[in-house]
């Protein structure tokens, strides 16, 4: 296999300890792996450190990225400018994981975040700006009253970016068919309110559906669907759903499995994907040596996986496992132990 070279971006805050866990593990690994480390959010010079990594990431086959709080500035490059529209967030629980739920055992789905555009596109501004467009409401039966003080929110969802998404999302759950699981896709939106926005969301991704007939499909309003996490996760296999709903949602999902500090995430496009933990830059731990790196180790098996070592992945995830299933100290104060990032990122090493 050629050289494979990775953009490290190891962020803001307490993220970068985290990040420098992960790369640990992988320096343990003996992966064939170029890295180009980029300084943290704190030395990012604006402007330019981040023209730098622009071009370092063009030169790459894929990013590790550490939380941003807004210093490390790439991340809008790492997603709108390499189109990485889909944003697969597992939700697997290991044995040993502190989970809240009575029966968490063989909770396994991946939560599939449409990831460009929706409500993230920054559209916003004061509501007299609406005036002249004279939009009538639906459910006021009446134009919008745009005298009032306030601010409003566009919401965009594209023919052509929910198809994108969909597609991934049926691909995905074929792979996993392959790998034992159900072979289902689950779609929620909103669609009974926002009929035109989510209302499209939803059918196009009923459309996908029908060119997939050995994946079964189901959709359910997000409510709905927000307390099917929590009392039927069992049940799900492949989810997809738009930007805002998928941010919200994939942290009330690791919050089943046990936190944040377990939750892994990859953004993919068509020629690109980098890989970081779905927690921020937890700066409220900062410095005190604790934060949990495992979020961003599962993010690193991930990306190994993308660049087709496989079997480093492999032992990666199984080195995780091990630490979990055996628990007591050597888990993070937020798993119930007494270890430090350092200590447990030993005890991983040790069970490659
Ligand atoms: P963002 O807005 O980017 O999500 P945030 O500060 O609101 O950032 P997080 O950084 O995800 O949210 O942190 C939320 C809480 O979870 C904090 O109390 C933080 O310390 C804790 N936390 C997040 N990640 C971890 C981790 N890996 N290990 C331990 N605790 C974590």
């Amino acid at each position: 296999m050629a050289q494979k070279r990775v953009v490290v971006l190891p962020g803001d805050d307490e993220a970068p300890r985290t990040v420098f866990a992960a790369l640990e593990v992988i320096g343990a690994l003996k992966v064939e792996i170029d890295f180009v480390e980029f300084p943290v959010g704190e030395k990012w010079v604006r402007g330019e450190t981040d023209k730098a990594a622009r071009a370092a990431i063009d030169a790459s086959d894929s990013t590790l990225f550490g939380s941003t709080s807004g210093k490390t500035t790439a991340i809008n490059y790492l997603r709108w400018g390499r189109q990485t529209y889909a944003n697969v967030r597992p939700c697997r629980y290991l044995k040993g994981f502190r989970s809240p739920l009575a029966r968490p055992e063989g909770i396994d789905y991946v939560i599939v975040r449409e990831n460009l555009e929706d409500l993230y596109l920054g559209l916003e501004g004061p509501l007299e700006a609406l005036a002249p467009l004279h939009l009538h409401s639906r459910i006021l039966r009446a134009d919008l009253d745009t005298s009032e003080r306030g601010k409003f929110a566009i919401k965009v969802i594209t023919e052509r970016k929910t198809r994108q998404v969909a597609r991934f999302a049926f691909e995905l759950a074929r792979k996993r068919k392959t790998q034992g699981h159900p072979g289902k896709v689950t779609c929620t939106s909103k669609y009974n309110m926002l009929r035109e926005s989510d209302g499209l969301f939803r059918q196009l991704v009923e459309e996908t559906a029908a060119s997939y007939p050995e994946i079964a499909y189901e959709q359910f309003i997000v409510d709905d669907f927000a307390r099917r996490i929590v009392q039927s996760p069992h049940a799900l296999d492949v989810v997809v759903m738009p930007n805002l709903y998928g941010d919200i949602l994939s942290d009330a999902a690791a919050g089943t499995i046990g936190g944040l500090g377990l939750a892994p995430s990859g953004c993919y496009g068509d020629d690109y994907a980098y890989f970081e933990s779905v927690h921020g830059t937890a700066p409220d731990i900062l410095g005190q040596g604790i934060i949990n790196p495992t979020a961003t180790m599962l993010s690193a098996v991930m990306m190994l996986d993308y660049l087709g070592f496989t079997a480093e992945s492999r032992r990666f995830d199984q080195a995780i496992r091990r630490v979990y299933a055996e628990g007591g100290a050597a888990l993070t104060i937020d798993q119930g132990g007494r270890a430090g990032t350092a200590e447990f990122t030993r005890a991983v090493i040790a069970n490659l």
